[in-house]
């Protein structure tokens, strides 16, 4: 049985500084509780914003890491959903009021109270949580979802974040067979978004600052890829598309985009830039556009995602790395310089 109580992990122990081995304790395995063997890992651009407190103040020492890809090593007395040896998965939260109308839905990640974050986050008790870039987890199995056959653990990983964030919307606003669904930037989430709008079968198109990934993007699944510092792609594709998913956090000239949906369609933000964006309301009035933002998905739609997953053959496109290699992962995050995912092999931790 491994020792709860020293658990390798990899940690930034001051806001901005790199991260660096450490151990952790995770609380013991609870009647309800699943203790994961981590696998994988994924890097998720959150991982940076909130170890450099971007986003406002961190709890630290932080262990990031919220695509995490595993095995179930135990179980508690009352656990029914899982077993040993069960191949699982755990993303953005880690628990939630489960009373609220949206838990009762299965719409966790709008709980009224908030949810518990997989990292830089309190349990209900108050002790910071620590996410995946670790060797071991105990969660409550009603937070961990299962990982079908057929997909590998490593690709699995980032499913839980940037599968989800891009899969929920796509969903919600009915990408499929007959829609023309734009995906705003091919970075983590962007190239996920490319491969499951393409597999519910609507037609996509990449709005991407240049065409260096163009060849990606049609491989992906995209019909059209075109570029956005190209003042024509505005001009030309006006009134084209049923949604727009925008998956960078850079803020855009929203009239521009709006100007390229069509009657009722929808502008759907996922990225989150830092400063506030303004809008002409007639972008919206002429038209009868919405402008929206969602925020990753619930346990249940991320199992089906994952199944969705399965059945179409689709995982991240990932780059597998040791746990030694974080920091320099983190600055080619920030350069875009991957394709599309850094996933740590966390036996190297
Ligand atoms: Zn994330
Ligand atoms: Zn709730």
């Amino acid at each position: 049985m491994t020792s709860l109580t020293a658990i390798p992990a990899y940690a930034a122990p001051a806001p901005k500084a790199p991260l660096e081995r450490t151990t952790i304790a995770r609380r013991p395995v609870g009647p309800h509780d699943v203790l994961i063997e981590i696998k994988y890992a994924g890097i998720c651009h959150s991982d940076i914003h909130q170890a450099r407190e971007g986003w406002g103040k961190g709890i630290f020492p932080m262990v990031p890491g919220h695509e995490i890809a595993g095995i179930v090593t135990a179980t508690g007395s009352a656990v029914t959903r899982y077993a040993v040896g069960d191949r699982v998965g755990v993303g953005c939260f880690v628990d939630s009021c489960r009373e609220c109308e949206y838990c009762e839905q299965g719409l966790e990640q709008y709980c009224v109270q908030g949810t518990v974050a997989t990292y830089n986050g309190r349990e209900k008790n108050g002790e910071p949580t620590y996410g995946g870039y670790s060797t071991h987890l105990v969660v409550d199995e009603g937070y961990a979802v299962r990982i079908p056959e057929g997909i590998g653990l490593d690709e699995a990983a980032p499913l839980l974040c940037a599968g989800i964030t891009t899969y929920s919307p796509l969903r919600h606003w009915n990408a499929g067979p007959g829609k023309r669904v734009a995906v705003v930037g091919l970075g983590g989430l962007g190239h996920m978004a490319v491969k499951l709008a393409a597999a519910m079968g609507a037609e996509v198109t990449v709005l991407s600052q240049s065409l260096r990934k163009k060849d990606d993007g049609l491989r992906l699944g995209a019909t059209h890829y075109r570029a956005t510092s190209d003042e024509a792609t505005f001009e030309e594709l006006r009134g084209s598309f049923d949604l727009i998913l925008c998956t960078v956090s850079a803020p855009l000239p929203l009239g521009s985009y709006l100007g390229l949906l069509r009657v009722d369609g929808a502008f759907v933000n996922v990225g989150a830039p830092e400063e506030p964006n303004s809008l002409n309301m007639f972008s919206l009035i002429a038209g009868r556009k919405t402008l929206a933002g969602s925020s990753i998905g619930g346990i249940p739609e991320t199992q089906e995602m994952l199944d969705f997953c399965a059945e179409h053959h689709l995982g991240a496109d990932i780059e597998v790395i040791r746990a030694d290699q974080i920091n320099e992962a983190y600055e080619r995050v920030l350069a875009s310089d991957v394709r599309y995912r850094f996933v740590i092999d966390t036996a190297t931790i």
